[in-house]
């Protein structure tokens, strides 16, 4: 019998830093400016994308040196899990975390980084660079497909 793979077997803070980052699935939806409602801490997701994420695979164009150059980027780490419920449901580390299973367009069932694009799960094709939208405006670009 095939041996469980480390996601099914280790807790997020049991895994490697090699397979912590292999659990990005690669959507890009946590990359998306967000508006929170101060009165009852709701999270909406806009369709305005960080300066840095590439439209072209939704991948940070500058990962190593992300949190220097995006003073609000979010480095998620396993310490953070109790605040995991702003990511999106399909978030793997939202899914781990919560003891569900990663879906079967996840790269790391289908082997293949692109079929979380094919599957539609993924911001490709559906975001705005921050650098066309003026601030006071990002509540116009509240989109309700990041759940
Ligand atoms: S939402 Fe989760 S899986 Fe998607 S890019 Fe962000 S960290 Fe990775
Ligand atoms: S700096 Fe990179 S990882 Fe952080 S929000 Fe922007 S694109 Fe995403």
């Amino acid at each position: 019998m095939a041996a469980k793979p480390f996601w099914q077997t280790k807790t997020l803070d049991q895994m490697s830093a090699q397979e912590w980052e292999s659990l990005c699935d690669g959507c890009g939806k946590c990359c998306l400016h967000k508006l929170e409602d101060e009165d009852d801490g709701q999270v909406y997701y806009t369709n305005i994308a960080c300066r840095l994420l590439s439209s072209a695979d939704c991948r940070c164009q500058r990962y190593e040196e992300r949190l220097q150059l995006v003073p609000d980027c979010i480095n998620l780490s396993p310490a953070d899990v109790d605040q995991f419920h702003w990511l999106p449901v399909t978030c793997a580390y939202r899914l781990v975390a919560e003891g569900k299973p990663l879906q079967p367009w996840h790269p790391l069932i289908s082997g293949d980084p692109d079929s979380v694009h094919r599957a539609g799960i993924s911001v490709k094709g559906k975001i705005f660079p921050e650098s066309a939208v003026a601030e006071e405006d990002y509540e116009d670009f509240i989109v309700h497909w990041v759940e």
